[in-house]
């Protein structure tokens, strides 16, 4: 595997690529992969890209980098990687900016119409935004609040396996954060109605884009303070308390739930962490 390191900063501009700059190049949900590290000069695309658009990104390394949609059918000569995999396997992949083309992408694709009046749309002049200049309202990348959450219980935790996916994989309680609530208000309600337990003592740990499509989730510690396990049999297939060291399948610490996870295992065993 390569390890191309990229400086990748975010940006944005309405200007049309030049020859030398970069494209990240998506298809459905993977990514067209060059040999060498995940950009290719807008010169070295194939052919029939000559009709497609391209949306600003950033910058990479200096050089203005841009995303676009190509089709499957001109795979040849690069290796296509889901986003997922991408995210949760490799290690040259400069997350961030995948995530941002996926998002930024999937904006560009669901705004081309005036949700209001559903006339055509353009491009903000200032910001990375859509314009609708006959409502005069901009339509900025959506992104979607989640609150994600490992439960401590004495020396064990709290994993849950989730009924909609089928591997044997086990994660934390995570959930939408509803119009009106606040970050910690969705913690309790979640854990209350996938699993019937309280909590207290919620502390925010660190957060993650997820873009599937796009998440941004918030991970919080909490203590368990009541109630029996109750499961809300259409999200969760099984859930229980673990000791450090005795658990299941869980993810990779490439994941915000995998880093909260064994975080949470090193504070039950005392040790210092670093977050
Ligand atoms: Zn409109």
């Amino acid at each position: 595997m390569t390890t191309t390191t990229v400086q990748w900063s975010p940006g944005w501009t309405t200007k049309a690529p030049e020859p030398g700059d970069l494209v990240l190049m998506l298809s459905g949900s993977g990514v067209f992969k060059p040999d060498d590290g995940w950009l290719q000069p807008l010169e070295r695309m194939p052919e029939h890209a000559e009709n497609t658009s391209f949306v600003s990104l950033g910058s990479a390394d200096g050089r203005p980098v841009f995303v676009t949609q190509v089709s499957e059918s001109v795979s040849t000569g690069y290796d296509v990687v889901s986003l997922r995999d991408a995210l949760l396997t490799a290690s040259d992949v400069p997350a961030a900016m995948l995530s941002t083309g996926f998002q930024v992408w999937q904006w560009f694709q669901d705004h081309q119409f005036c949700g209001r009046c559903g006339g055509g749309t353009g491009f903000h002049r200032r910001e990375r935004a859509k314009w609708c200049s006959h409502c005069n309202i901009p339509w900025y990348p959506r992104l979607a609040p989640c609150v994600i959450v490992v439960i401590r219980n004495q020396d064990r935790y709290l994993l849950a396996k989730s009924s909609r996916v089928k591997r044997d994989f086990y994660s934390l309680i995570a959930g939408f954060v509803e119009p009106g609530e606040s970050l910690e208000a969705a913690v309790v309600r979640e854990v209350k109605e996938e699993t019937g337990l309280d909590v207290t003592n919620i502390q925010y740990r660190a957060s993650e884009p997820w873009p599937f499509p796009h998440q941004l989730m918030a991970g919080f510690f909490a203590d368990y303070a009541g109630g029996d396990l109750v499961l809300q049999e259409d999200e969760l297939a099984d859930a229980g308390w673990f000791l450090p060291g005795s658990r299941p399948s869980v993810p990779p610490s490439t994941t915000i739930s995998g880093r909260l996870i064994r975080e949470m295992e090193k504070t039950i065993l005392g040790r210092e962490i670093k977050f």
